[in-house]
């Protein structure tokens, strides 16, 4: 039932009182280390106190869920390089405009005079401006997940059918499960469970997590965003590892199953391949990136537009990369509260509102 109220005392005081009971009964063996790989976990997380609710034997990591977080500085180059051109404008969401890249960020650029940045709140309505302002060459940067590359399949094949010659997008799109088993490799992570992207599971469905489950012996559950679907995430998780028995628990059935929306990945096969991607932090990652197919690589900004992409550092002193391999906390960082705020980020995990940095932030009593 969609109606019921999902933050409910009487449904998360039950839960929280059988978290604390095994958390008691594990505490021996050290912490129990949970890892969420989705910015709006994060988010929901900080947003409803789910951290301060929990026993200490249970540490939540934030991982590389956000998908403006995990975009290199050399890949908002690419966006800037494209907004500098004469004639072209790049049209994009707004928490991207302000991600610095290594020469500042597409905002830097549009103050400065030297760029020409539209902010959008679909490609769909890149794909609109293009049609309305033929003189232009409209680019839209493609990042994101599962979640959001299917409107961005859809948008291009809105553009081909319709002829549109002055939209293209730069594929900077990637998928979710190569990430995490590049994560698991890390044994010091020393991850106990995974907390898995209710959003980006709505598309894929669950089955995608069974072979981290019977690779890597991870506990995994599926969870929404209220209080009451991520403390019954986290129960569920607990209850994995007590009884010794990994699995891939469905905490969201209301939005996700095993199958996950046909439509949506029909749109995302037909119009894009696996490719690798760099991920900031994590290095390339074979496959885990979404290349155009052959058939619409005319869509893509790069090759029509000449971009170059160069993997640069991190920005000196920031820690985005550990902190996206949940090895530190945001406050672990030097940077993070004096030089590195909201209004004046270093690093992409301050910029995005599902950032760690940015949310942990929010959330800690500094605004
Ligand atoms: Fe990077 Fe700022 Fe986060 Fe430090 S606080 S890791 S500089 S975004």
């Amino acid at each position: 039932n969609l109606n019921t109220s999902f933050g409910a005392q009487e449904l998360c005081r039950p839960l929280l009182a059988e978290i604390d009971r095994l958390a008691a009964r594990s505490a021996p063996t050290g912490p129990i280390r949970l890892m969420e790989v989705c910015g709006t976990h994060t988010v929901a997380i900080f947003r409803h106190g789910i951290r301060s609710l929990l026993p200490p034997q249970v540490q939540l990591l934030s991982g590389p869920g956000c998908p403006v977080c995990v975009t290199p500085a050399g890949h908002i180059d690419l966006c800037v390089q494209a907004a500098k051109q004469d004639g072209v404008v790049v049209a994009t969401f707004g928490d991207l405009i302000r991600v610095p890249g290594s020469h500042g960020s597409l905002a830097d650029a549009r103050a400065r005079g030297e760029a020409q940045v539209e902010m959008v709140y679909s490609p769909m309505d890149a794909l609109a401006l293009a049609r309305r302002r033929p003189e232009l060459q409209v680019v839209f940067p493609a990042i994101g997940f599962e979640t959001t590359a299917p409107a961005i399949a859809a948008t291009v094949l809105a553009a081909q059918a319709a002829a549109v010659e002055n939209f293209s997008i730069i594929p900077l799109a990637k998928t979710m499960p190569a990430v995490l088993v590049e994560l698991l490799k890390d044994r010091d992570l020393n991850l106990s469970g995974l907390l898995c992207p209710g959003h980006v599971s709505a598309i894929t469905g669950t089955a995608m997590y069974e072979a981290l489950v019977q690779e890597y012996g991870l506990c995994c559950a599926v969870t929404g965003f209220e209080p009451a679907d991520l403390l019954a995430g986290i129960l569920s998780l607990l209850q994995q590892q007590a009884t010794g028995q990994p699995q891939v628990a469905n905490c969201y059935p209301r939005v996700v199953d095993e199958a996950g929306n046909p439509r949506a990945r029909n749109l995302l096969e037909r119009v894009f391949e696996p490719v690798d991607s760099e991920w900031r932090g994590l290095g390339s990652i074979p496959a885990s990136g979404l290349g155009l197919r052959p058939a619409y690589r005319h869509f893509n900004a790069v090759h029509r537009l000449g971009l170059e992409a160069r993997i640069l550092p991190e920005p000196p002193g920031c820690r985005c990369g550990q902190i996206l391999k949940g090895r530190l906390q945001p406050p672990d960082c030097p940077l993070y509260g004096r030089v590195c705020t909201p209004l004046a980020p270093v690093g992409p995990c301050m910029v995005s509102s599902e950032g760690s940095c940015a949310a942990w932030y929010r959330y800690s009593g500094h605004t």
